[in-house]
């Protein structure tokens, strides 16, 4: 497990750039020739930006497209940071990316999503990075994998390198919804909760999918306390050779950025201090009613699976199954709970009736 000693906290970086709050990386998808790249570098430079990004090696999903301009990028980068001043950083996803990477004058890197996803490819990326002190960006794995995610973060984590952030760039699913990946909030909640000063930023871009979506979302990472953003950003979006739907142009980011509200953690204001308390307490308080509810239905359950067992009855009625669903999803439907999250709640409380009556027919 990696201790909280081991990640160094984003604030003692000692990156040679103004701190600023939010962190921002911006640059687009992918170098795709040496004047877009420094001309896009250049003009986020104009508002601000610190930290620019752009990708070398393109993870596609299907060949015979773009598929990144290669190595040749890298110099594009290093003449970025030569002009601009800006510190630069891409993606690798292989050790020869990594041997690339290091010949340059490339001051962080990140691991894509995909690479997250693979522990071997990760473990050599891990081996190679020994004694190096490059800070790393770890993507969250394409899937909802919590472990997965943490598996990677340990890796890097024992390779050595303690300045490592996490980056939520949602989860891929193969149902159609509003976002390209689903963000999925309550996993980095969880990854945050497991590591504690682990530094994250949200990747709006490649949560949504949509320019139209990205402050929005960038907005709703401000208030669940996110480090900072990585957000991709090109001269001309819609002639960009990969992510075309997601970049936003370096004046259409500064506007997306003054827009966002910064919040503060806690308030100095006892005022304000007292009424979230109380609300607080009231929340203390319901919840506390939805346990010991909680803990009578299955008291009531464990009842009703001694009697089954006795009278040599199943332990699932489909029938009765989905009537107790159907009729909590229409109840909740009138009172403003959606149907995904009553599901998600009755399929819990359900296998956990499952597993109850389960032990008592075995016993
Ligand atoms: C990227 O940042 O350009 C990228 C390929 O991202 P992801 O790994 O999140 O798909
Ligand atoms: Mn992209």
């Amino acid at each position: 497990m990696v201790k909280t000693n081991e990640i160094t906290p984003l604030e003692e970086w000692n990156l040679d750039i103004d701190n600023k709050t939010p962190f921002v990386i911006a640059g687009p998808c992918s170098a795709e020739t040496e004047e877009q790249t420094i001309a896009t570098a250049k003009q986020l430079k104009k508002g601000g930006v610190n930290i620019f990004r752009a990708g070398i090696w393109k993870p596609r999903t299907r060949p015979n497209c773009f598929e990144g301009v290669g190595s040749k990028g890298l110099k594009w980068l290093d003449k970025v940071k030569e002009e601009t001043g800006m510190l630069i950083s891409t993606e690798v996803a292989s050790v020869s990316h990594l041997e690339e990477v290091l010949k340059h004058n490339i001051d962080m890197i990140w691991i894509g999503a995909r690479t997250t996803a693979n522990p071997f490819a990760i473990q050599e990326i891990a081996d190679a990075l020994h004694g190096y002190d490059i800070p790393v960006f770890i993507k969250n794995p394409v899937n909802p994998d919590l472990e997965l995610w943490i598996g990677a973060i340990e890796r890097i984590s024992q390779a050595g390198i303690k300045r490592i952030g996490a980056i939520h760039r949602g989860f891929s699913s193969y149902a159609n919804t509003k976002y390209r990946n689903i963000p999925q909030w309550q996993i980095p909640i969880e990854l945050k909760q497991t590591i504690k000063d682990l530094p994250i930023l949200c990747d709006p871009s490649h949560i949504t999918g949509d320019r139209k979506l990205i402050k929005e979302v960038s907005q709703e990472a401000l208030d669940l306390n996110y480090d900072g953003l990585i957000i991709e950003s090109h001269i001309n979006p819609t002639k960009a050779l990969s992510d075309s739907k997601q970049q936003i142009t370096p004046n259409e980011l500064f506007t997306l950025l003054n827009e966002l509200v910064i919040r503060d953690i806690q308030s100095s204001d006892t005022n304000i201090n007292t009424v979230l308390s109380e609300l607080r307490l009231q929340i203390d308080s319901l919840d506390k009613n939805l346990l010991e509810t909680l803990e009578q239905r299955i008291k009531i359950t464990e009842d009703i699976g001694q009697y089954k067992k006795d009278n040599n009855i199943t332990i699932l009625q489909q029938d009765r199954w989905s009537s107790i669903l159907n009729k909590a999803i229409a109840r909740g439907h009138s009172m403003n709970l959606s149907e995904d999250f009553i599901t998600k709640i009755f399929k819990a409380i359900h296998q956990e009736s499952i597993n109850k009556q389960t032990r008592i027919m075995n016993k």
